[in-house]
């Protein structure tokens, strides 16, 4: 039996970067606190029992109560922080830009109803782009660590929409917060994801 002990991805880029989308001080206490907390919970959860040996998407999608809590947040804080460059912005091209331009009217349009989603969120929780395996996209609201892998869905992108991910720098401006992303997506790596 294999035995997965997770260690934390270094960013691909310095904390201070991706200001002034993302301040220094946010990035470390999010990246460097919060996500460091819930993958060293996640590697005890997972001590000498059945997960112990299991990838983490199974995890995400068999377990419930803390395990899947900090199973799921260390998959979102992953993938949410490897979705930024600070070379980022702009708008994707080929085949997710299509689906967009499809689905949503134009890309102006999904990234109000995408932001939307976010705001109206009540509480902490997440905002994703997922598609099916048809490629039909969806804009998903999940609360506290939810993720639509448990939907059956693959997530393209998502938003933090938990307060310590913007408070130091926004306060209570979440909608704020959620506009300024835009200039540090990495479309390139979230269309690879499409
Ligand atoms: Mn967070």
């Amino acid at each position: 039996m294999k035995v997965m002990v997770y260690t934390q991805p270094k960013l691909p880029y310095a904390p201070d970067e991706l200001s002034p989308a993302i301040s220094q001080e946010t990035v470390d206490f999010h990246y460097g606190k919060h996500e460091k907390a819930y993958i060293d919970n996640l590697n005890k959860l997972i001590e000498n029992t059945e997960y112990a040996d299991m990838d983490l998407e199974d995890i995400i999608k068999k377990s419930d109560g803390p395990l899947f809590n900090n199973a799921s947040q260390a998959w979102n804080h992953i993938f949410y922080f490897f979705s930024f460059s600070p070379d980022g912005g702009g708008e994707p091209t080929g085949d997710l830009r299509k689906a967009i331009d499809d689905q949503f009217g134009s890309f102006d349009n999904f990234k109000n109803e995408f932001v939307e989603a976010g705001v109206k969120l009540f509480g902490s929780g997440w905002v994703w782009l997922a598609k099916d395996s048809l490629g039909k996209l969806f804009i998903v609201q999940k609360s506290n660590a939810g993720n639509p892998l448990t939907d059956g869905l693959i997530p393209l992108l998502t938003f933090d929409v938990w307060e310590h991910a913007y408070y130091l720098d926004y306060q209570n401006r979440r909608a704020d917060a959620l506009k300024k992303l835009w200039s540090i997506v990495d479309w390139d790596v979230v269309s690879s994801r499409y």
